[in-house]
C-alpha cells in the first residue's frame, strides 16, 4: 500500500493540484494531517477535494478557529483576517465538516497522525529537545504530524534522537527507510505555506512494502495563488511569504 501524506493546505489549490500532479500514480489512499483552510484563496474548494479524497483527515488550529471550536482572538491580526474571510466564503456543510473533524493523533493501520503532536494537537515540535517530550506519547512507532509547515521530523534509535533528512533545493525528493527498532515523528511539510525557506510545495509518500517514507517537494505557480490573495482582499503579506517560503 502507497499513501499520499498531506498536511497544512490552507486552501492553496495551486499547490495542491502540483502536488497532486507530481505524485499521480505513485499512491492508493490520502490522509490529511489538518489545516485544510486558512490563510490562502480557495478554502471552499479544497475543503470540497479532501471531504471527496482523503481517507482520514484530522483537524488543525485554523480548521478549528474557522469551526467556531476555538476562539479567533488568538490568532496574530493576519491570521484573524485571513479566518474571518474564510468563514464568509463557507457554506453551512462545509463548516459542519470542519466542525466534525476529529481530533488527533488518529491510529491508522500502519502509522498514527497528528497536527501538532500526539499529546497536544496545538503544540509546535520544531527542534530534537521538543520531540524528545513527545516520543513517549507516540500511539505507532510511525507518526506523522504538521503544524510547524517545516518538512522533515526526528527519529529515536536507542536513545538517540536526531533530526531526519530534508529535501536539498537542487532535489526533488529524500528518502527515508523505516528501521523496526526506530521511533519517527515525520513531517511531510506544508502544502500551502512552506515555513523552511523553501518555496515549494511539500508532501511526503509511505510505502508500506518497501517501508519508506519519501518526502518530497514540487514547484507550482505561485503567482496564480498570490493573485488570488490580492482578489480576495486578504493581507499581501500571505503572498509574499509564499515567495519566500516563510
Ligand atoms: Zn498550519
Amino acid at each position: 500500500m502507497q499513501i499520499l501524506i498531506l498536511s497544512d493546505i490552507h486552501a492553496n489549490w495551486h499547490a495542491l493540484q502540483a502536488v497532486l500532479d507530481q505524485a499521480a500514480g505513485s499512491y492508493e489512499q490520502i490522509v490529511c494531517c489538518g489545516d485544510i483552510v486558512g490563510y490562502n484563496p480557495q478554502p471552499a474548494r479544497v475543503l470540497e477535494w479532501v471531504k471527496a479524497n482523503c481517507a482520514a483527515v484530522i483537524r488543525g488550529n485554523h480548521d478549528k478557529v474557522v469551526a467556531g471550536i476555538d476562539n479567533l482572538e488568538w490568532f496574530n491580526p493576519v491570521a484573524q483576517a485571513a479566518a474571518r474571510w474564510t468563514i464568509s466564503q463557507l457554506d453551512t456543510d462545509a463548516m459542519a465538516y470542519l466542525r466534525e473533524l476529529p481530533q488527533g493523533p488518529l491510529p491508522l493501520e500502519h502509522f498514527a497522525i497528528c497536527h501538532g503532536s500526539p499529546r497536544d494537537e496545538d503544540e509546535y515540535v520544531t527542534s530534537p529537545s521538543e520531540a524528545a517530550d513527545v516520543f513517549p506519547h507516540l500511539d505507532l512507532p510511525l507518526t506523522f504530524f504538521g503544524h510547524t509547515h517545516l518538512q522533515g521530523g526526528f527519529f529515536l534509535q536507542h536513545r538517540r534522537i536526531g533530526p531526519l533528512p530534508t529535501v536539498p533545493s537542487s532535489h526533488e525528493e529524500a528518502v527515508i527507510e523505516i528501521s523496526p527498532d526506530t521511533l519517527y515523528l515525520v513531517n511531510p511539510g506544508s502544502v500551502g505555506q512552506p515555513r523552511d525557506a523553501d518555496p515549494r510545495a511539500a508532501y511526503a509518500l509511505f510505502d508500506s512494502v518497501q517501508r519508506t517514507v519519501t518526502l518530497r517537494r514540487v514547484s507550482y505557480p505561485i503567482q496564480s495563488t498570490a493573485l488570488e490573495i490580492q482578489k480576495a482582499g486578504l493581507p499581501d503579506v500571505l503572498a509574499l511569504r509564499l515567495f519566500q517560503g516563510r
